[in-house]
C-alpha cells in the first residue's frame, strides 16, 4: 500500500515538514516572522492525530491569546477535513490552567466553583489589608501592591519566596506579609486573582506529585506558540508538565533552585550562575541545574527572539535562548523562508530589526514579489494623519479590497480616538482588537460619566458610576440609601442626595463626603456656563480628584488610562460645547454596536502578534511615541531594543502593503508640540521605501532628499509650508497659550505610551 502524502503535510516546504514530523523528543522551532511557525504546529497536531500517536485530550497546545486558540481549532478542522471529536487542551496558559486547577481546587484549599477577582476586586481586598495593618494608602497606595504582586507571581514566587530586599520596597518592609495575608485571604473568600491561575497550578503540582504524574502520563504532546514571550511563571509551569512521569524524586527546576537560594536553605544542589540580560524587574541570578532532568516529553515550542515584547511584563527571552539547555537533546529547528509577506516590506522589516544588538540573527528570504515599497508620510498632525489613512482605506476599498484585509496598529492606546470618530465620520466599519473601543475604556466612562451628571442631573447611571469613584466614603450602603429615597420620591438620585445631606440618616463622615460632592457638580455647572468646555473638563478631572486616582497608581496600565484621559479632553476641541460633544458620543457608542462582517481592525501593535493582514498602516511613528519615551527612561538600550521589535512585529505583519505615517505636530491640552520622526524610519532601507504625500488634504511636500537622515530636520518640512492645518495649529497654539499656557513637560508627555496597552491575556484580566 503506497504511503500517500496527507494534504497538509503537502504544501509544507522540507524544514517545515521536519518540524511536523519530529515527533519524538523535544523540538524547538526558532525561525522569524512570517515563517509558517505557526502552521507547523497546527500541522503537527493534525499529523499527531492522524498517525494515531495520540487522541485530541492527549494533545497540550498553547496559544498567547485565545483568539489564536480559536483560530487553531479551525484551522485544525480544515486540515483534517472533518471535525475533532473531542477536543485538544488549546488555550492560554491561564485558561489551561485555570482549568486544571478547578478539577482539584480543594488541594490548594479553594472550592471548584472559586471566584477569579477582577482588578478592582483586587484592590478593594488589598485597601482592606492596608487599613487593617495600619498602612497609610495614600502613600502605599493598594494598587501600587497589587502592581507588586502581580510582578511577583509572574515570577512564580509565592509569598516566602519574594527576596527580603523587593518585598521592603513596600509599607516599610511589610510587602512579603501583605502578599502573605493577602493570599490567605483570598483562601477564605473561595477567590483566586489572574496570577494565581498559574502560580497555584504549580503549588498544586508540586505539592501533590500524584497530581502532576497524572497529567502528566495523560498530555503525550505539547506544543507552544510564540514561546519567546513566556515569563517565569509560564516556564515553569510547562517544566512541570513536559517531564516524563517519574516514580520517585524528581529532579528539580531552573527556577526552583532560584527560589531554593532565595530561601536561603542549604542542601543546594550543583549549580552554575547563567548570565543574563539586564532586566527591569531585578530577579535574582538566575540559577541552573548541570545534571539533565529526566528525559523530557514530546515537547514542540515555537518562537523568534525577535519578536519579544513583553519583556515589561515579565516575559523572559532566555526561555527559548536557553531550550536546548532546558530539553536536552533538543532538535532545533530553523525556518528560513517568508510566506507572508512581499520582497520590499521583508528587506525592511529585516534591515530594521539588524539595529539591534542583543539577538540571534536569522536569514529571511521570501520568493514572493518585490511589491509595492513601504511608504512613509509625514502628516501635519494627528487629526490629518486619521484622515489620510482615511481616505487610504476609502481607495482601497474602491480598488476591491476587503476591509477585513486592514489594520491599523498604533503604539498607545490613545491613538485610537482619532481614527475611531474618523471612521465614524466615514461610515466605515472597524473592530477594536484586544480590547475595549477608546470611548468605551473605564476611565474614558468615568470621565463622561462626571460630565454627564454635569450636563444633565437626572443622569442616575452617570451619577452612581461616579459617586464613589475615587473613593469618597460613599459605599454601597450609601447609594442604597439613595436609590430608596430617590425610588420613593420619585426624583433623581443627585437630588435624593441633596435631600439625604439634610438629613442625620448618614455617618458625618458620609455626609461631608456627600455634601462637599455635591456642592463640586453645583460649582462645576456654574463654570459649564463661562468656561470653554475643555477646560471644564480638565478642572473636573483635577478638582474630583479622579486624574490624581490615577497618577498614584503604579499598575503598568495607569499611565496609558493617563494619556487617553489627555486625548478625551484633545477629542473635546473640535466640538462647540459639552452638549454638542455628548451628543457625538453617544452618536458613537450607538454606532459600535453592531459587528459588522468587514470591518477595518484597530489595536495595539502588542495584540498585532501572530496576525497578518494585506494592508497594515502604522500611524505615530514619532520620537517619543514610537519608541516610547517612558520605555527609554525606565530601560535604556534593553527598552529601546524591545520598542525595536515591536516595530518589525508591526511591519512583518503586512502582506502587501505596509504604510507608515507620522505626524509633525501632536496637540497636548490645546498646545502644539513639534516632533522629531522616529529613529526607526532613518533605519529603514531606502531602497525599500517611498516617502509619499499625505493624502489627508494639507499636502504635505515630502520629496527629495531622502538620504540616511532625510527625516532628521522636521523644522525644515514646516517653515516652507501653510496650510489649513498649520494655521489651524497658529489659532490654536494662540488659544492655548491665552488658556493654561506652558508647553508640556517632557517626561509627562502622552507621547510616552510606554506599556499599559497589550492584548492576550492581561486584557481578559483588566477587562
Ligand atoms: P509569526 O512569527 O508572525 O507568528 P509564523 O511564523 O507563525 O509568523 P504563520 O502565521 O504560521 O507564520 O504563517 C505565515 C503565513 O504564511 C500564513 O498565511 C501561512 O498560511 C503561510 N504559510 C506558511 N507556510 C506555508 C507554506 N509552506 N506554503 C504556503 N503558505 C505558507
Ligand atoms: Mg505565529
Amino acid at each position: 500500500r503506497a504511503a500517500v502524502t496527507p494534504q497538509y503535510l503537502s504544501g509544507l516546504n522540507p524544514e517545515q515538514r521536519e518540524a511536523v514530523e519530529t515527533l519524538d523528543g523535544p523540538v524547538l522551532v526558532l525561525a522569524g516572522a512570517g515563517t509558517g511557525k505557526t502552521r507547523v504546529l497546527t500541522c503537527r497536531i493534525a499529523h499527531i492525530l492522524s498517525q494515531g500517536r495520540a487522541r485530541p485530550g492527549e494533545i497540550l497546545s498553547v496559544t498567547f491569546t485565545n483568539k489564536a486558540a480559536r483560530e487553531m481549532k479551525l484551522r485544525l478542522g480544515q486540515m483534517l477535513g472533518h471535525a475533532v471529536e473531542g477536543m485538544p487542551w488549546l488555550g492560554t496558559f491561564h485558561s489551561i490552567a485555570g482549568r486544571i486547577l478547578r478539577t482539584h481546587a480543594e488541594l490548594v484549599q479553594l472550592k471548584s466553583n472559586f471566584t477569579v477577582l477582577d482588578v478592582d476586586d483586587q484592590i478593594r481586598l488589598l485597601k482592606q489589608l492596608l487599613q487593617a495593618d495600619n498602612i497609610d494608602d495614600k502613600r502605599w497606595p493598594a494598587r501600587m501592591l497589587a502592581g507588586l504582586i502581580d510582578g511577583w507571581k509572574n515570577r512564580g514566587l509565592m509569598p516566602s519566596q519574594v527576596p527580603a530586599g523587593e518585598a521592603a520596597v513596600f509599607g516599610n518592609g511589610r510587602g512579603g506579609k501583605l502578599y502573605a495575608l493577602y493570599q490567605e485571604r483570598l483562601k477564605i473568600l473561595n477567590a483566586a486573582d489572574f496570577g494565581d491561575l498559574l502560580l497555584e497550578n504549580i503549588r498544586l503540582f508540586r505539592e501533590h506529585p500524584d497530581v502532576l504524574r497524572n497529567y502528566q502520563n495523560r498530555f503525550k504532546f505539547i506544543l507552544v506558540d510564540e514561546y519567546q514571550d513566556t515569563n517565569v511563571a509560564q516556564y515553569l509551569w510547562l517544566r512541570l508538565l513536559a517531564q516524563a512521569p517519574s516514580s520517585s524524586t524528581s529532579p528539580r527546576l531552573r527556577g526552583e533552585v532560584e527560589l531554593r537560594s532565595n530561601s536561603g536553605e542549604g542542601d543546594s544542589p550543583r549549580v552554575e550562575p547563567v548570565e543574563r540580560a539586564p532586566h527591569p524587574d531585578p530577579l535574582p541570578v538566575r540559577e541552573k541545574i548541570v545534571a539533565p532532568a529526566s528525559p523530557p516529553k514530546n515537547i514542540c515550542c515555537v518562537g523568534d527572539d525577535d519578536q519579544s515584547i513583553y519583556g515589561w511584563r515579565g516575559a523572559e527571552v532566555d526561555n527559548i535562548l536557553r531550550f536546548d539547555h532546558d530539553f536536552p537533546g533538543a532538535k532545533v529547528i530553523r525556518l528560513e523562508r517568508n510566506y507572508r509577506s512581499t520582497g520590499h516590506i521583508l528587506a525592511a522589516a529585516s534591515h530594521l530589526i539588524a539595529h539591534n544588538e542583543g539577538r540571534l540573527g536569522k536569514t529571511l528570504r521570501t520568493e514572493d514579489v518585490d511589491g509595492e515599497k513601504v511608504t512613509v508620510t509625514g502628516a501635519w498632525d494627528s487629526e490629518e494623519e486619521a484622515r489620510a489613512i482615511g481616505e487610504e482605506i476609502e481607495e482601497l476599498q474602491r480598488a476591491g479590497h476587503k476591509l477585513n484585509d486592514v489594520a491599523i496598529l498604533v503604539r498607545a492606546s490613545f491613538q485610537m480616538r482619532e481614527f475611531e470618530d474618523r471612521f465614524v465620520t466615514l461610515g466605515l466599519p472597524y473592530r477594536v482588537i484586544g480590547g475595549p473601543r477608546f470611548y468605551e475604556r473605564a476611565e474614558i466612562r468615568d470621565a463622561l460619566a462626571y460630565l454627564r451628571v454635569i450636563n444633565s442631573p437626572a443622569d442616575d447611571l452617570a451619577f452612581e458610576r461616579i459617586v464613589n469613584v475615587p473613593k469618597r466614603g460613599l459605599g454601597d450602603a450609601t447609594v442604597q440609601m439613595l436609590h430608596d429615597h430617590a425610588r420613593k420620591r420619585r426624583i433623581p438620585l443627585s437630588e435624593a442626595a441633596r435631600a439625604v445631606v439634610e438629613t442625620d440618616e448618614l455617618k458625618p463622615k458620609a455626609r461631608g463626603a456627600l455634601r462637599d460632592l455635591i456642592a463640586s457638580f453645583d460649582r462645576w455647572r456654574a463654570q459649564s456656563e463661562v468656561t470653554l468646555h475643555t477646560e471644564l473638563a480638565e478642572i473636573v478631572l483635577d478638582e474630583s480628584g479622579y486624574t490624581e486616582m490615577w497618577q498614584k497608581d503604579r499598575s503598568a496600565d495607569a499611565a496609558g488610562r493617563l494619556e487617553n484621559l489627555k486625548e478625551l479632553v484633545r477629542s473635546m476641541e473640535e466640538f462647540e460645547n459639552l452638549q454638542g460633544f455628548l451628543e457625538h458620543i453617544s452618536l458613537v457608542m450607538d454606532r459600535e454596536g453592531g459587528a459588522e462582517d468587514d470591518a477595518v481592525s484597530l489595536m495595539t501593535l502588542h495584540s498585532a502578534k501572530g496576525l497578518e493582514f494585506d494592508n497594515v498602516f502604522l500611524p505615530g511613528w514619532e520620537e517619543g511615541l514610537f519608541p516610547s519615551q517612558r520605555t527609554l527612561d525606565e530601560q535604556g538600550r534593553a527598552g529601546l531594543e524591545e520598542e525595536r521589535r515591536l516595530a518589525h512585529v508591526g511591519l512583518t505583519r503586512a502582506r502587501r502593503r505596509a504604510k507608515l505615517y507620522f505626524a509633525t505636530n501632536r496637540r497636548i491640552h490645546g498646545t502644539w508640540s513639534t516632533t522629531i520622526p522616529s529613529r526607526f524610519l532613518d533605519e529603514l532601507p531606502a531602497h525599500n521605501v517611498e516617502i509619499t504625500e499625505s493624502k489627508g488634504g494639507s499636502g504635505w511636500g515630502g520629496s527629495g532628499g531622502y538620504g540616511p537622515s532625510r527625516f532628521d530636520n522636521v523644522e525644515a518640512f514646516g517653515s516652507s509650508y501653510t496650510t489649513p492645518g498649520w494655521q489651524r495649529a497658529q489659532a490654536n497654539r494662540a488659544r492655548g497659550q491665552g488658556g493654561r499656557g506652558g508647553g508640556f513637560d517632557e517626561r509627562q508627555s502622552p507621547f510616552s505610551s510606554g506599556r499599559g496597552d497589550t492584548g492576550g491575556f492581561s486584557r481578559t484580566k483588566r477587562a
